[in-house]
């Protein structure tokens, strides 16, 4: 059974800040360690459980976070930007179940570091009319493929915002949100013990675990952060404008709508 990790770094147990978010800086350095040690914790708990390969995906900011030579030896691993498929990158058929590990609430949710792909250009997402953050976005693209969630970690309120589109799917709590900026969370090592187990409980779940289903074409519509950045959306003629910050897309499948939101977050950099 091949199994992806997805691993993002806000929901990472001790990550509070945007500096501790932003390759470059000193406080990075500390917080993808403990991303690597929680990519670990997931990894050893579905060896554990009976998983005989496991990809670890790394997908936060510019995909070069994970520290290779620290990762756990029977991993492969997925890095770099641009990508297929965005955090979702190596997923194929092939897979019998994807884990998401340091995620966080949507984009305008209360959670530690909330934003959905890129709070710069986005404030919020929907598709089919459901509203999605980028476990439920990156959800329905494995769903796509027939690969299910199986467990998840990250804040409090990313629990619980995402516990209703994976119904069998174990989740470990890091932190407790107490503001965009503060949390009370576990200690690294609390949150690797968590993680571990949750991963490994979640290997038993897989062959009862849905995927994530959603039935194209898909209708997807997006909160720009800005009217400027509506404007700027808007000069890709596959895009309606609904209200000053609004727009909205057809896509064939969630990979395409993916793919046209990824192409959307990287044209936002012109605003910068
Ligand atoms: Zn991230």
């Amino acid at each position: 059974m091949r199994i992806l990790i997805v691993t993002d770094i806000e929901g990472v147990a001790g990550v509070v800040h945007p500096d501790q978010t932003r390759e470059g800086h000193a406080e990075h350095e500390k917080a993808r360690r403990w991303m690597t040690c929680e990519a670990n914790a997931a990894v050893g708990g579905a060896f554990d459980g009976g998983a005989t390969e496991v990809w670890v995906a790394d997908s936060h900011g510019g995909y070069r976070n994970l520290l290779p030579d620290e990762l756990d030896a029977r991993a492969r691993l997925i890095s770099g930007k641009p990508r297929s498929l965005g955090m979702m990158g190596g997923l194929s058929a092939e897979f019998g179940a994807a884990m998401l590990v340091g995620f966080h609430a949507r984009g305008e949710a209360r959670g530690v570091l909330a934003h959905t792909i890129n709070s710069a250009a986005f404030a919020r997402l929907w598709l089919n009319g459901s509203e999605l953050g980028e476990a439920g976005l990156y959800g329905a693209l494995a769903g796509e493929m027939g690969v299910p969630v199986i467990m998840a970690s990250g804040d409090d309120v990313f629990v619980a915002e995402t516990r209703p589109l994976f119904p069998h799917c174990v989740f470990a709590a890091t932190k407790e949100a107490v503001g965009r900026h503060s949390a009370i969370s576990l200690s690294p090592e609390a949150s690797r013990a968590a993680i571990r187990a949750a991963a490994r409980q979640a290997m038993s779940v897989i062959h009862s675990a849905e995927p994530l289903s959603m039935q194209g074409p898909i209708q997807a519509r997006l909160q720009a952060r800005t009217p400027a950045h509506a404007d700027l959306f808007c000069q890709w003629p596959a895009l309606d404008r609904v209200d000053g910050v609004t727009l909205q897309f057809c896509a064939a499948s969630v990979e395409h709508a993916v793919r046209m939101i990824n192409c959307l977050s990287a044209m936002a950099a012109a605003l910068r």
